[in-house]
This record gives C-alpha cells, sequence and structure tokens, in this order.
C-alpha cells in the first residue's frame, strides 16, 4: 500500500534490534484516516470472505483492529495478556514470546466470545517472527473457528514470519513488507 509506504519512509526510525518505530502515526500518537484507509484496503482485500469477527492481541494491535471492526461492522476481540492460571477452564490460552520483550506469556480469549461459528480476520500492526500470529491461530484453532486471513500493517519480511505462514496455507495480507532496514543510514527498502 503505497500511502503506508510512503508514510514509513517519512516518519519511520530504524532501531538497533531491527526494530522499526513508528511511534509518529502507528504505536503512539495515530493516524486514524490512515488506519480507516488501511481498513478499506484489507476490506477490499477479503471481499470474497464472509468475515464475521476481528482478532487481535493487546496492546498495539487493538487500536488498528478497532478501526478494521468498524468497517467491516463487525466485532472486535482481543487476546489478553494474563498472568492469572485458567483454573475454570473458560478461557482458551497460548503461549506467545513478545519480540520486544522476549518474555513470553500466556495469551488468553473468553471461550464466550469465540468459537465454531466465527470467520476470523486476524489483525496485528508488525509482524516479526510470527509469534504473536502463530498464538492467535492456535486460538481459533482450539476454538474450532475458521481463520479467513490474516492483516498485518508493517511486516519485516527479512524476519521469516509471515512467508513461513503463507507456506502453510494462510493467507496473510500485509499493507507494507519491509525487505531490508540499516539502523545507521536510516535507509528502509519495501518489498515490491
Ligand atoms: P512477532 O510475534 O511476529 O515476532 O512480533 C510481532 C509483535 O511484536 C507485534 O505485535 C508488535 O507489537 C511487535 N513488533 C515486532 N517488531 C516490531 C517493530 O519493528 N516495531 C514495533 N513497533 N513493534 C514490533
Amino acid at each position: 500500500m503505497e500511502l503506508l509506504e510512503e508514510r514509513i519512509r517519512k516518519d519511520g526510525v530504524v532501531k538497533e534490534g531491527n526494530v522499526l518505530k513508528v511511534d509518529n502515526f502507528l504505536n503512539h500518537q495515530m493516524d486514524i484516516e490512515l488506519f480507516r484507509e488501511m481498513a478499506q484496503q484489507w476490506k477490499e482485500d477479503f471481499s470474497d470472505c464472509s468475515i464475521n469477527k476481528i482478532l487481535t492481541i493487546e496492546a498495539s494491535g487493538i487500536a488498528i483492529a478497532a478501526i478494521v471492526g468498524a468497517v467491516f461492522g463487525v466485532p472486535v476481540l482481543f487476546a489478553k495478556k494474563s498472568k492469572s492460571l485458567n483454573i475454570d477452564g473458560s478461557v482458551y490460552c497460548a503461549k506467545v514470546e513478545s519480540f520486544t520483550h522476549k518474555n513470553v506469556s500466556d495469551v488468553i480469549v473468553s471461550k464466550k466470545y469465540i468459537g465454531p461459528e466465527d470467520h476470523v480476520l486476524i489483525i496485528d500492526d508488525f509482524m516479526a517472527n510470527g509469534k504473536a500470529v502463530k498464538g492467535l491461530i492456535e486460538i481459533c484453532e482450539m476454538a474450532g473457528a475458521t481463520v479467513e486471513g490474516v492483516g498485518i500493517a508493517v511486516e519485516k519480511g527479512f524476519q521469516g514470519g509471515g512467508d513461513a505462514l503463507r507456506e502453510r496455507g494462510i493467507r496473510v495480507d500485509s499493507l507494507a513488507i519491509v525487505e531490508s532496514m540499516d539502523a545507521e543510514t536510516g535507509e528502509i527498502t519495501f518489498r515490491a
């Protein structure tokens, strides 16, 4: 998506450790008009699917997913990072290693809000190694829900998570795929 790539070129900051900072429009201050354009793009791209639920993971996916939910006209569910145990079996739980913090946390979704009737579009801000999305797919599988696809704002293609999912036959629709980025020069290139 040209608009998003342009914005990343203009406002993205490449940090050490293969981290791209987009705090100016996505992860801190948020450009809701841009989010709306992104949501419209996914709506077009997934127009052949009957999506009835958006699933994301807290915290940074929630804002984008909220706008996507508004554009699709469907509820938005977010997996919570939880410290409490699933004592009464009322939640689906997956383990997710955080790319930014490197710790593993349990992410949970209540069994009340996802089930076999759901056709889910998973949304997240970034894809690196794909661990967050894999956790969300696992939760959908446990619930018997259908994953129609995955919508990612910024995929870092060189970290392989997106392509590994595509090889599994999962439809991954990333609006910008960063092919390379350099913390010293600040140069960012995109997959054509
Ligand atoms: P993955 O699970 O695919 O390895 O990493 C994806 C998650 O880590 C996303 O939910 C996102 O919050 C965070 N993340 C990964 N790489 C970056 C990055 O370069 N910049 C930012 N802002 N977040 C990232």
